[in-house]
């Protein structure tokens, strides 16, 4: 259908890319996501949608690559021929370490994906959303609380998402376009099993004020209402989604 509104959602194929993509689906938006190498997952995020009435298409693109996030605009223009909204959701954490355990490498991957991709997505996106498009870009709790013992390096691009959602939701509202962040807590995803800790939300749960990990679709909810007219007022806004921590 023409008037269906388009969006793009990096890291798509699990997870809150994952429940963004069926939620938005579900509120008839059309929809293109990227993922990284899990075709299988991706395959059913993309069947799920699609049940739900929209038009879905899956890529396989590194976000941390320049040239593949030109091609995923590139493709999404070509399949849609319009974009309306962005999120950034796409992110790694790296290996559990210290600071002191940490190394440039580590540093390197995570700031590229994290930063440099993010940055890069809403540089393509910037140039084709129209007036009355908006960004979210899916940040961390982890900004403010600084992953000691866990994940500094991650933490570290988190505040970097941070300040660069403050910043371009001022260069952005001059073309009419809202650029906001979530921060989502522990949230029951593969996040933790992949980075070697699969019991990190159910350990850490009592240190939350509603004692209880959060899930993909309670984050899901947050980035749809951002991208929705019902936030027309809301710009340059980090919205917590972490249980009260
Ligand atoms: P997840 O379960 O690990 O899923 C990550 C998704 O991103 C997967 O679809 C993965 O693709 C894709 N992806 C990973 N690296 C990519 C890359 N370089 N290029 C393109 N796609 C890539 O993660 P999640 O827990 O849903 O996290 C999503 C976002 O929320 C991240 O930005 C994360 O930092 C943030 N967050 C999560 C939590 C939490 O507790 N889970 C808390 C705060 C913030 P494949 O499926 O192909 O691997």
């Amino acid at each position: 259908m023409a008037d269906r509104k388009v969006l793009l959602v990096t890291g798509g194929g699990r997870g809150i890319g994952a429940a963004v993509v069926q939620l938005a689906a579900a509120r008839s938006w059309d929809v293109a996501f990227t993922y990284a190498g899990n075709a299988a997952r991706a395959a059913e995020t993309e069947a799920a949608a699609k049940a739900a009435g929209a038009q879905v298409l899956a890529m396989q693109a590194d976000v941390g690559d320049p040239r593949a996030v030109a091609a995923t605009f590139a493709t999404v223009r070509d399949r849609f021929g319009r974009l309306d909204a962005l999120v950034n959701n796409a992110g790694i954490t790296g290996p559990k370490a210290t600071l002191q355990e940490s190394t440039d490498a580590v540093w390197e991957r995570v700031l590229r994906v994290n930063v440099i991709g993010l940055a890069a997505c809403c540089r393509e996106a910037l140039a084709v959303l129209p007036q009355g498009g908006a960004i979210v870009n899916v940040s961390s709790r982890a900004s403010e609380l600084g992953g000691a013992g866990e994940w500094v390096h991650y933490a570290a691009s988190k505040g970097a998402v941070d300040t660069l959602t403050v910043g371009l939701a001022k260069e952005a509202a001059a073309q009419g376009v809202r650029v906001n962040a979530v921060n989502p807590g522990l949230i029951e995803t593969e996040l933790h099993a992949n980075a070697g800790m699969p019991d990190r939300v159910a350990r850490m749960s009592a240190g939350v004020p509603m004692a209880r990990g959060g899930s993909a679709e309670e984050v899901a909810e947050a980035i749809l209402w951002l991208l929705s007219d019902a936030a027309s007022y809301v710009a340059g806004a980090r919205v917590p989604v972490g249980g009260g921590r």
